[in-house]
């Protein structure tokens, strides 16, 4: 039986692709049209994460479709003179649902701090849209004994900046040593840390519903059912695998497949 904290946290699980600085017109179109006959979108949410030059495209090649897309990142800035950003209102127009904020890539090359994820969660809530919030440790701090450490003052900078919006959030763990590197969390070591979100959130959220947690490094056709088996793995980010349609939609197969 599931604890107490746990009831009414949504189990419909969320499957989304990041194509991360990938992609072409014709390759997006191709993907996309596999992804609609594969029936990628009819069991569980399935999003796509896409550079922000498609967006546009995106949205014409998916209006008949239940696959959502968003974008891959969104200023903190409402508007103005920030060139080369792309704001929460700009998104929005563009039918994005979902924005990830915090990708370990953004932290690691764009020198992304707690402080500047969270206000970007909170520019994407105020705009309508749902920031996807990654958090996750390096090697060197897993190997140190500070996962949880990391990933709950990574979280908890969120929380304290969205305030009664927490539930309103998707969270996602992605270790950042098993980020593009083909080296995966075990189904025990996800669960271990999703747990620890889950009730990091749960705490924060009152009564109110609590935010699905995805996984997400190198999730792939061979892992992804035993990955989503677990009790709080709400679904997955899935990078390499999310560009060939037919890992992609073996991982959301997987998903909806499996058992809450
Ligand atoms: C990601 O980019 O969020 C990701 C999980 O990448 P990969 O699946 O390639 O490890």
């Amino acid at each position: 039986m599931r604890p107490i904290w746990m009831e009414g946290h949504d189990v419909k699980k969320l499957i989304a692709g990041n194509w991360k600085m990938n992609g072409s017109v014709a390759a997006n179109r191709a993907l996309l049209d596999a992804l609609k006959s594969g029936g990628a979108g009819s069991g569980c949410d399935v999003a796509v994460c896409v550079p922000a030059v498609y967006l546009s495209q995106v949205q014409s090649l998916l209006a008949d479709s239940p696959i959502t897309w968003a974008a891959q990142d969104l200023s903190a800035q409402e508007v103005g003179a920030y060139t080369g950003e792309v704001s929460g209102a700009m998104l929005k127009e563009l039918g994005c649902r979902w924005v990830l904020v915090g990708h370990s890539e953004r932290r690691q090359y764009h020198a992304e701090s707690d402080a500047l994820v969270a206000a970007k969660a909170q520019r994407a809530l105020a705009h309508g849209l749902t920031p996807i919030v990654c958090v996750g440790e390096t090697l060197a701090e897993r190997d140190a004994d500070q996962t949880m450490a990391v990933v709950k003052r990574q979280l908890a900078a969120v929380i304290h900046a969205v305030g009664h919006c927490v539930s309103e959030l998707v969270v996602a763990y992605e270790p950042v040593w098993a980020i593009g590197t083909g080296r995966t969390a075990s189904p025990e070591q996800a669960q271990a840390v999703h747990a620890v979100l889950r009730a990091q959130l749960a705490a924060a959220c009152g009564s109110s519903r609590v935010p699905r947690i995805l996984y997400g490094g190198s999730m792939n056709a061979a892992n992804a059912a035993d990955l989503l088996a677990q009790p709080d793995v709400d679904g997955g980010l899935v990078g390499g695998a999310s560009l060939k349609a037919a890992d992609f939609l073996a991982i959301v197969g997987a998903a909806d497949r499996s058992i809450p």
